[in-house]
C-alpha cells in the first residue's frame, strides 16, 4: 500500500535517512494537515501495477497498463487534485496538470549537463521535473517542498515507477539542513519571485552547491536594466503572493554579487494559455484569468505579462 512517507524513503539512496532524521520535527508538524487523511486513503487505492513499461519521458509515468486497473487508478490520482504540475500518463489515464512542465523542460534541458549528477530541486513541487532530470542522465535526485498534497502526489507517481533513485522531503529551502552533503546541480524553478528576501534565497541555494557546481534558476522576470526590479503594488495576474520580479540583468547582477561567475542566461520566455490552464486535474482559475483579455501584453492589474527567464551560474571552485 503506497503512503505519503515512500516520499522520503528509498533504500537506494545511503545518505536519505540520515536527512530524514535530521528533519523528522518538520515532518511531523507537515503531516498534521486537515486533508491528509482524504489523500491518505486516496493513495491506498492505488492499484499495484507492474512497472517494466515505465518511462521518464514527456509524460512521465506507465506507456501500457492493464485496462481492468485503468479506471480505479484515474479515481484514486483524481483524489490528489489539484494536480499542478505534468503531464502524467499510466496507459491511457492522462493527468493532464495545470501546467505543461515539460514545457519548462524543453526550453532549458538542451542548455544543461546532468550526467551523474546529484541534483537538489526547490520548490519541486510533485516531482515532475525530478523525473525528467533522472532521464537526462542524474544519479540521483532529491525535492524539497513543504506541500504535502505535493508529497502525496509524489509518492503516488514514484511508486507507480518503481522507486527509482529519486525523494523529497517536505520543507522549505530555510529548513533544510543537509549537514555536509553537497550537490552538482541545484535547481530553483518558479520560487524565487514568491520570496521576500530574493538574496538570502539565492544565498540559500548557493549553500547546497558543490564548489564547481551549476545553479538553475528560473523566475518572473521583467524588462529593464541592471538597476531594474518591479515590486508589483498587490496582486500580480492575480497572484497574491508575488515579491520581487528583477530584469535579467540584475539577476545576473544578484548572482555575480553573491559569488557565482559564467552567469549566462539560456532562455527568456513569455508564458502562454497553452502551458498553464485550467483542466480536469486542476478546476480553479489558471493563467487566462490573470489576463486582460483586451490588451495581449498586459495582466488583469495592466502590468507586463508573466514572462520567464532560465539562467545557469557556475559556484566557483574556491
Ligand atoms: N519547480 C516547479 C514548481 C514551481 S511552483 C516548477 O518550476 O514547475 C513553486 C513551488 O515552490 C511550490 O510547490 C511551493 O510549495 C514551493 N515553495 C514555496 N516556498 C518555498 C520555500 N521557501 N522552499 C522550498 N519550496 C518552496
Amino acid at each position: 500500500m503506497i503512503t505519503v512517507a515512500d516520499a522520503w524513503t528509498n533504500p537506494d539512496l545511503p545518505w536519505l535517512a540520515d536527512l530524514v532524521k535530521r528533519h523528522q520535527h518538520l515532518i511531523k508538524r507537515r503531516l498534521e494537515h486537515g486533508d491528509l487523511n482524504r489523500w491518505l486513503s486516496a493513495l491506498s487505492a492505488i492499484p499495484k501495477i507492474d512497472n517494466s513499461a515505465r518511462t521518464l519521458g514527456r509524460s512521465v509515468g506507465l506507456t501500457a497498463i492493464p485496462i481492468a486497473l485503468e479506471r480505479p487508478l484515474e479515481e484514486a490520482l483524481l483524489g490528489l487534485t489539484p494536480w499542478r504540475k505534468g503531464p502524467f500518463q499510466f496507459g491511457s489515464v492522462y493527468v493532464d496538470a495545470e501546467w505543461r512542465s515539460d514545457v519548462k523542460w524543453d526550453r532549458l534541458c538542451k542548455h544543461i549537463k546532468l550526467d551523474n549528477h546529484r541534483i537538489l530541486d526547490v520548490g519541486s513541487g510533485c516531482g515532475y521535473h525530478l523525473w525528467r532530470m533522472l532521464e537526462a542522465g542524474a544519479s540521483e535526485v532529491l525535492g524539497i517542498d513543504p506541500s504535502i498534497l505535493f508529497h502525496c502526489q509524489f509518492s503516488a507517481v514514484k511508486c507507480l515507477l518503481g522507486h527509482p533513485k529519486a525523494a523529497s522531503l517536505p520543507v522549505t529551502l530555510e529548513e533544510f539542513d543537509a549537514g555536509l552533503m553537497d550537490f552538482d546541480t541545484v535547481f530553483s524553478m518558479g520560487v524565487l519571485y514568491h520570496r521576500k528576501d530574493p538574496i538570502n534565497h539565492l544565498e540559500g541555494l548557493k549553500r547546497w552547491i558543490k564548489p564547481g557546481g551549476q545553479l538553475i534558476l528560473e523566475t518572473l522576470v521583467v524588462d529593464g536594466d541592471d538597476h531594474t526590479c518591479f515590486v508589483p503594488p498587490a496582486r500580480y495576474a492575480r497572484m497574491n503572493n508575488v515579491w520581487f520580479l528583477p530584469s535579467v540583468p540584475t539577476l545576473k547582477h544578484w548572482l555575480g554579487r553573491i559569488g557565482f561567475n559564467s552567469i549566462e542566461c539560456v532562455d527568456v520566455s513569455v508564458t502562454t494559455p497553452e502551458e498553464q490552464r485550467t483542466t480536469k486535474w486542476m478546476r480553479f482559475e489558471s493563467l487566462e484569468h490573470g489576463l486582460d483579455p483586451n490588451h495581449n501584453g498586459r495582466t488583469i492589474e495592466g502590468l507586463q505579462r508573466p514572462t520567464r527567464a532560465t539562467l545557469r551560474a557556475i559556484l566557483p571552485q574556491n
